[in-house]
């Protein structure tokens, strides 16, 4: 097991996608992630850098200070993969602490497993779906799974780059639709903004004129940070 939390930053920012958009919030980012989403806009953040490591007391010492002294409360843990073993016994430890001191937490699951021993612990779940163009797969049953387990505290969050997308995310729900699942939770389309493109409009219409379409059954919602400072700007 890696020693220490690796750790890519920690920085106040407002949240610029899903149900929390337009909350500020700190996020602390891990380092390391061995699932290769081919659409990644976080690659520098794939490398288990043992350097990179910190201690709880110094995660904790910076979530404080970037949270103004403790004013922000809000914190989402996020990555690289907060998810991967090696993270785990790690984000367990902190998330413990940071609930001693009445912080709200989300954690940004990359949808490929459900990790009872952390989702048990944070306040929500940003559940992905992973869609073709990601080069993922996130297994129905793993939705499924969450809406038995975690009813009213998570999101599903879907990447759509294209028709293939919106398609295979219908079929996901239908699945679940047909399971007597309905819709039980905020399920969001985030229209695919590549980092080196210029705000994609077309694309962003076609994923609402979709949406519409098949009944309009998920929310659409973008990524506004991308928009304000641009796709290639970190920690914002
Ligand atoms: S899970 Fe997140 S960090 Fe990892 S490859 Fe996919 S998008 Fe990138």
């Amino acid at each position: 097991m890696i020693k220490n939390h690796l750790i890519n930053s920690i920085y106040r920012a407002t949240e610029g996608e899903g149900v929390f958009l337009g909350r500020p919030q700190i996020f602390v980012r891990y380092q390391g992630c061995a699932i290769g989403c081919l659409n990644c806009d976080s690659k520098d953040t794939w490398d288990f850098s043992e350097e990179m490591g910190q201690s709880l007391e110094m995660i904790m010492e910076a979530v404080h200070k970037v949270g103004l002294d403790g004013t922000i409360k809000n914190v989402s843990i996020t990555g690289g993969d907060p998810l991967h073993p090696s993270h785990v016994p790690h984000v367990m430890a902190l998330v413990k602490l940071l609930k001693e001191k009445k912080y709200y937490i989300n954690i940004e699951a990359a949808g490929t497993r459900v990790v009872d021993e952390i989702f048990d612990l944070v306040d929500y779940v940003s559940f992905d779906f992973k869609t073709p163009s990601t080069g993922v797969k996130t297994p129905v049953k793993n939705i499924t799974k969450m809406i038995a387990q975690y009813p009213g505290k998570f999101q599903v969050k879907a990447v759509i780059a294209n028709a293939e997308d919106f398609s295979a995310t219908l079929s996901a729900y239908k699945i679940l639709e047909s399971q007597n699942f309905g819709m039980p939770f905020p399920w969001v389309l985030t229209p695919c903004f590549n980092t080196n493109e210029v705000f994609p409009l077309d694309r962003f219409k076609q994923v609402l004129t979709m949406n519409e379409e098949s009944g309009g059954m998920f929310r659409v919602i973008g990524q506004q940070h991308k928009w304000v400072f641009g796709p290639d700007q970190k920690q914002v």
